[in-house]
């Protein structure tokens, strides 16, 4: 071996041990960020069709995100093992909130369906969570209180159907109107004047507010001790009270979120949330 051929032999020996140093860095950190990730939007859908279903079956497109969660739960000893199933269950709901309660929150905080804020406590070292859903701020509307993302669903409602829509009570409201046992104790819920509508326009209003992402139904005197209504509540909304999330699950399910459970009696249309609108 001539002295310069050796020469070139060490500098690139030097260049390869510098180069996998450099490259070690780089390796590490991709490891942090290879953290799975969690799509929201798919994990609060589970949580309030899977409670409402007969048997065990999955939410498509929810698994992954669901299994995220209930692993984390068992870890925090709040999930016994054999519920690890990917189905976001009533005893998934019952240990979210349990962890929320562990959290320090109370009430709607601690309602049972992910937030953007638990969630990601939740997935500290473990997960990322994507495709969030945010509730928004409460304010102020036609006098009754409502959270922004609410707010912007009513605007675009009233967009489509060419006329606005009176607000009859809003969310945030418990015990406001003991008719309707605590759905609109949290957010995403409100209910709508029919006055002055007729049958065809009623349908038509309720046609453009789920087109928007809401569970909305007609309500009438003979389903309950109320009067003529539009009964609206926030898909995902991540405020919903549990009696919320019920009619919302229910509203995935074909039925009618009453208490019998009976088909769903308004129009059919494309199940999306406020956020696969905007996207759609
Ligand atoms: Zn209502």
């Amino acid at each position: 071996m001539n002295l310069p051929s050796f020469a070139t032999a060490l500098l690139g020996a030097a260049l390869l041990t510098s180069l996998t140093g450099a490259a070690e860095t780089p390796a590490r950190a991709d490891e942090a960020k290879a953290l799975p990730s969690l799509n929201m939007e798919a994990t609060v859908k589970a949580a309030q069709i899977d409670p409402r279903r007969a048997g065990n079956t999955l939410t498509p497109g929810a698994k992954a995100g669901v299994l995220l969660v209930e692993r984390a739960l068992r870890d925090r000893n709040l999930l016994d093992a054999r519920w690890v199933d990917g189905h976001f269950g009533t005893t998934t709901v019952a240990a979210y909130a349990k962890y929320q309660r562990s959290l320090g929150y109370t009430g709607l905080d601690a309602n049972g369906l992910p937030g953007k804020t638990s969630l990601a406590k939740l997935g500290a070292g473990r997960f990322t969570v994507t495709r969030t859903i945010g509730p928004g701020a409460r304010v102020s509307t036609g006098g009754v209180i409502v959270n922004t993302r609410t707010r912007d669903m009513l605007a675009e409602a009233e967009r489509l159907l060419g006329r606005d829509l009176v607000l009859e009570q809003g969310s945030y409201n418990p015990g406001g109107d003991p008719t309707s046992a605590g759905t609109h104790d949290g957010g995403g819920v409100v209910d709508i004047s029919v006055k002055g509508m007729s049958s065809a326009t009623r349908t038509a209003a309720v046609r453009a507010l789920r087109r928007v992402g809401f569970a909305a139904w007609v309500r009438s005197p003979d389903q309950g001790d109320w009067p003529w209504h539009i009964h609206a509540a926030a898909i995902s909304d991540t405020d919903l009270s549990s009696q919320a999330q019920h009619q919302t699950g229910d509203y995935y399910l074909g039925l009618n979120g009453l208490a019998n459970r009976n088909p769903d009696d308004g129009p059919k249309v494309t199940i999306r949330t406020w956020e696969e609108y905007q996207r759609r």
